[in-house]
Order: C-alpha cells, then sequence, then structure tokens
C-alpha cells in the first residue's frame, strides 16, 4: 500500500519505505504546466519502486505524468532511484552543483572506500571496527545507482509551478549542496533534511563534507528563521509548524553537545573516536559509529575555528584537546 498524501492543492506527499531506523522518506509531487516534479526519489530498493508505482497511480499521475526530477541531495534514500526514474520518465534530473558532483559515476572510483577507511583510522577507530564500517559502507552502494545530472540548480533560482513558483534556498551542513525549496505563494517549505521534525539532521565532517558543516548549518538556519513559513514539508516523519522554535532547540542541541565535547577533550586529549565514547557509550551499530565519528569531527572542527580546542596529528592518528 502507497501512502499518497495531499497536503495543498496540486502537492502530494509520498512515502516511501526505508530499510533503516529512519524507516520512510517522503517524496513530492508537485503539479507544474504540462505535468509534474518529483521532489527527491527514495532508494534502489524493489519496495521504494513499488511503493512508487502505487502512488503514481493512485494520484492518476502515471510515471509519464513526472516532467522532471528535483534531487534534494546525494544521500541513498534521496537519490538511489533517481536513474532509474529518469529512465521511465524521461524527464532531466536536477541537483546542486555541489551534490552533482558527489552522485556522478566518476565519485565512487576504487579509491573511495580506501580513503574512507584511513580517515577512519587517523580519527582513532580501531582496525577491527574500520573494517566492520567499511563492510556496512559498501553494503549501503547496492541500494544506489550514480548518475549525471542534467541541470544544476543554484541557490536564488526559481523553478514555475501551478500557482506560483519554487524558490531555490540552497542551505549547506546536512550535506554540502543541500536544496530546499519554498513556495512562497502558499508560505510552504520542503525542507528536506535540513529541517525534521522531532529529528536532530545528522552534521557530520568526513571525507565528503564541506570543511566546516556544522557551521554551515547554523548559518543555514539562520537563513531559514526569518522566512514566513506556514508549513515545513520535511523528508521524514510529519509536516510541522513552528520553524523558528525547532530552529532554537535544535541550536541549543548542538552548543550543549559542543560544551560536553569540550568536558570531554579537557580531562585529557582524545581523538574524534574516543569522545564518541564519552558521548554516546561503547555500543553504538557500525553505520551509526561512522556518522557518530563525523558529527563529533564536525563539533570539534566549529569549536577549533573558534579557538576554543586544537587538534594535533601524531604518528597519524588526530587528538584534540582544550585551548586554541
Ligand atoms: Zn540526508
Amino acid at each position: 500500500m502507497s501512502e499518497a498524501v495531499s497536503v495543498s492543492e496540486g502537492i502530494w506527499l509520498v512515502k516511501l519505505p526505508l530499510p533503516f531506523p529512519v524507516a520512510t522518506i517522503n517524496v513530492f509531487l508537485i503539479r507544474c504546466e504540462d505535468g509534474f516534479l518529483l521532489l527527491d526519489c527514495g532508494m534502489k530498493t524493489r519496495a521504494c519502486r513499488e511503493a512508487l508505482a502505487a502512488a503514481l497511480e493512485k494520484t492518476g499521475i502515471g510515471w509519464i505524468g513526472i516532467r522532471r526530477i528535483v534531487i534534494s541531495h546525494m544521500h541513498p534514500d534521496h537519490f538511489g532511484l533517481a536513474a532509474e526514474v529518469r529512465a521511465r520518465t524521461g524527464a532531466p534530473v536536477w541537483m546542486h552543483e555541489a551534490e552533482a558532483a558527489r552522485s556522478s559515476p566518476r565519485f565512487m572510483d576504487n579509491d573511495f572506500f580506501a580513503r574512507h577507511s584511513a580517515w577512519l583510522t587517523e580519527h582513532g577507530v580501531p582496525a577491527d571496527e574500520t573494517e566492520e564500517i567499511s563492510e556496512a559502507s559498501r553494503g549501503i552502494s547496492e541500494f544506489i545507482e550514480m548518475v549525471e545530472v542534467d541541470r544544476r540548480l543554484e541557490d536564488g533560482d526559481r523553478i514555475p509551478i501551478a500557482g506560483g513558483e519554487l524558490e531555490v534556498v540552497v542551505t549547506p551542513g546536512h550535506s554540502p549542496g543541500l536544496l530546499t525549496l519554498y513556495f512562497p505563494q502558499r508560505k510552504l517549505y520542503f525542507s528536506s533534511d535540513h529541517m525534521v521534525e522531532k529529528i536532530t539532521p545528522n552534521v557530520g565532517l568526513h571525507t565528503h563534507s564541506s570543511e566546516n558543516p556544522l557551521g554551515d548549518y547554523l548559518a543555514s538556519l539562520d537563513r531559514i528563521r526569518p522566512m514566513e513559513i506556514d508549513l515545513v514539508l520535511p523528508s521524514h516523519g510529519h509536516p510541522f509548524h513552528g520553524h523558528r522554535e525547532w530552529i532554537a532547540a535544535t541550536e541549543q542541541h548542538h552548543h550543549s553537545r559542543c560544551e560536553r565535547m569540550l568536558s570531554a577533550v579537557a580531562a585529557s586529549p582524545r581523538t574524534a573516536y574516543e569522545v564518541v565514547n564519552v558521548e554516546w557509550g561503547p555500543h553504538l551499530s557500525p553505520l551509526n559509529e561512522r556518522f557518530a565519528v563525523a558529527e563529533t569531527l564536525a563539533h570539534l572542527e566549529y569549536m577549533r575555528r573558534q579557538g576554543r580546542v586544537s587538534a594535533v596529528r601524531e604518528n597519524g592518528v588526530t587528538r584534540w584537546r582544550k585551548g586554541g
């Protein structure tokens, strides 16, 4: 059974199943003059493909009704199925430049996993866990198909749709070129993974992130705060009201996490992996371990730029300590 829910005239929210703890992704069908725009695609799994097909049938749009595909960012749950949807519909794929570069077939070269392992080792992850994390990451790659992007969208671009236009608002942080869409005529904000109800979006520093993702993320929240938004339409969970309260709570969450991590490295210099064990405890799954190392590094790097912590690299391993 697919769930296609009308959230506003000409706009459908379609829930697709994911084999993750975050069990579903919301993709959106938005009416244009000549058909529909599909915002995000789900993963390359049978379950996603069938749920999307069922939603297209239920709404009467059909594959043929999709005239353009906008991908918010290149995480597997958002773009994994894009190449296939493009092949079925003939619709072009639009994405931001920073994400397009990371979703090209050239990006996942043979060295990708080697670079990733070296990065984990540098941040103190023991060899046996590095192997487990790399295996888990390889497993995810079967759910995606790399795609060449047909058009690069930029911040400020406008996309005509029925009843007005969508404004492209690029919000780096969760990913370097995370593309969100604002529909000013109805005060709707398609927030992708920038803002998700009841979840703090993951913000991580790693081999294909920006240099200061937490700084970018907080600046991106600052940009959204003054906007007039009646309803936030996120990629996971339920649409929600009150974007300014959500932003305040999320900023508080990151500042508290910075304080705790600062205390963790004040006692003695620690690797990111050791800080993860202080913050989350030692029993994370391999994939969560990887997210936690990246999340920790994002907070430490943010504080390093403020002169609150510094990084020392010795024998190939980076340790963090309090003070500039
Ligand atoms: Zn994401």
